[in-house]
């Protein structure tokens, strides 16, 4: 069968690499990828927001499934697109992708179904929005109603920060339209984890659970970042909380979607906070996490295309393999200033001998290629992922592999799943 992967990043290379290696696909092409792909995929050169060349490009090459890897085509409603020439797709249509584009929608449809999440209101004026936030009081979270590029969500110590932050939304337009309504929320205590569903419309099927590291250094300090890391599985999150997060929040969410009329197909990533009370939902995302996608498919048993294409035909699932209780373990290398300004067009030198190690894959984020070198081209350029039968060891080549690389300005944490690693042994999820 024929496969189009859509996008270019980390996550985009993981899939790449894992739906590379089943037995059903004879051809993989990917929309923009990137040099890592290319090495698993035929690359072409459409961007992932050029709809109409995309679907054509589907039409054209009768591809059998399209997997959207991004959320910003999501939202946009590509899945419709190629749901309407006919094509399977694996990713939800706009209505259902509105779970994670308008946190306004997810927080309502929570509170609809009685979901456990942060207690919450939202707000189109700035002036009932910093009253709201004196009646609750600090800590609390202001966030951008709609895509932000992950930056959307503001965690505010004191009332000041929320002052601010309501400002930077809707006054200043930071985030363009997608701040001028807001949600402000209750501050959640606990441990975060990122939970992965496969979802057929009306049924959900759990993949597996990793624990990201949000800021750029190590011991949880400095600005936040798309993810610096992470690792898989968390302890924590043993069979009964799995059972406890399907029965009370997963299939519910699923649910409520179907009875309005948007079914949802694809991977929903639920963000969980582990409180005193129980989990509770901090955001849904309509699509893999990056970098949980890398520590996942390393990880992932058997061969994930009949799972997408089940997820995408709306069908059955197959019989799925148990994950094994293996770890692994995902270190981010980024360029030097990010999150904020970096350079690009830098060469990278290494990359061959860490991935000489069987058990580490080393996936692109933000790489190019150029007079035939491989070089920067993004904040976040490598995801450096190991696969071990525990966490120590996963961790331990992952920095030994991570060691091998250079380029100026390389940065990465050192303490990526350190914390886990000695308080935790992985269970089987
Ligand atoms: P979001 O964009 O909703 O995923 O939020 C980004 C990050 O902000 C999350 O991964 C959390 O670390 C943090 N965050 C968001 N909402 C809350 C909350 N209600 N309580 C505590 N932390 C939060």
């Amino acid at each position: 069968m024929k496969v189009l992967l859509i996008g270019g990043g980390g996550r985009e290379h993981a899939l790449a690499w894992k739906i590379a290696r089943s037995p059903l696909v004879d051809m993989l092409f990917a929309a923009p990828g990137n040099p890592g792909i290319a090495r698993h995929a035929s690359c072409v050169d459409i961007d992932v927001d050029a709809h109409d060349d995309l679907v054509a490009f589907a039409g054209r090459e009768r591809v059998d499934l399209v997997v959207v890897g991004p959320e910003v085509p999501l939202v946009a409603g590509i899945a419709d697109r190629f749901a309407d020439a006919g094509l399977a797709v694996f990713g939800p249509s706009a209505r259902a992708a509105a779970i994670e584009g308008s946190k306004i929608f997810a927080k309502n449809l929570m509170r609809q179904t009685r979901i456990p999440t942060a207690t919450f209101s939202t707000f189109d004026d700035p002036g009932p929005a910093r009253r709201y936030c004196r009646d609750v009081g600090a800590p609390l979270v202001i966030k951008a109603d709609g895509l932000a590029a992950g930056k959307g969500a503001i965690v505010c110590r004191t009332l000041e920060e929320a002052d601010a932050a309501i400002a930077e939304c809707m006054e200043r337009r930071t985030f363009g339209l997608s701040g001028a309504r807001v949600v402000v929320e209750e501050f959640l205590i606990g441990q975060e984890v990122s939970f992965f569903v496969l979802a057929n419309g009306s049924d959900a099927l759990p993949l597996a659970v990793a624990e990201d590291h949000k800021t750029v250094f190590d011991g949880d300090h400095g600005p936040n970042t798309g993810g610096m890391g992470c690792y898989s599985p968390v302890a924590a999150f043993d069979d009964a909380l799995e059972k406890r997060v399907m029965d009370t929040i997963v299939r519910p969410t699923l649910a409520a979607l179907a009875g309005e009329g948007a079914p949802y197909r694809g991977i929903l990533f639920v963000g969980l906070m582990l409180t005193s009370q129980g989990p509770k939902v901090v955001e849904f995302n309509c699509r893999f996490g990056d970098p949980e996608c890398q520590a996942l498919m390393v990880r992932a048993p058997g061969d994930l295309v009949p799972l997408l294409l089940a997820a995408a035909r709306g069908e059955a699932w197959p019989p799925a393999p148990r994950w094994p209780s293996l770890a692994s373990v995902c270190v981010c290398v980024a360029s030097g200033g990010y999150p904020g300004r970096y350079a690009t067009g830098l060469p990278i030198l290494g990359v061959d001998a860490a991935e000489a190690r069987p058990e580490v894959q080393v996936f692109h984020a933000g790489t190019a290629t150029r007079a035939g070198r491989l070089v920067t081209a993004g904040g976040r350029v490598l995801g450096v992922t190991a696969v071990a039968d525990d966490l120590d060891r996963a961790i331990a080549t992952a920095y030994a592999a991570v060691r091998e690389i250079t380029f100026d300005g390389m940065h990465y944490r050192t303490d990526i799943g350190r914390r886990a690693s000695r308080s935790e042994t992985p269970s089987a999820r």
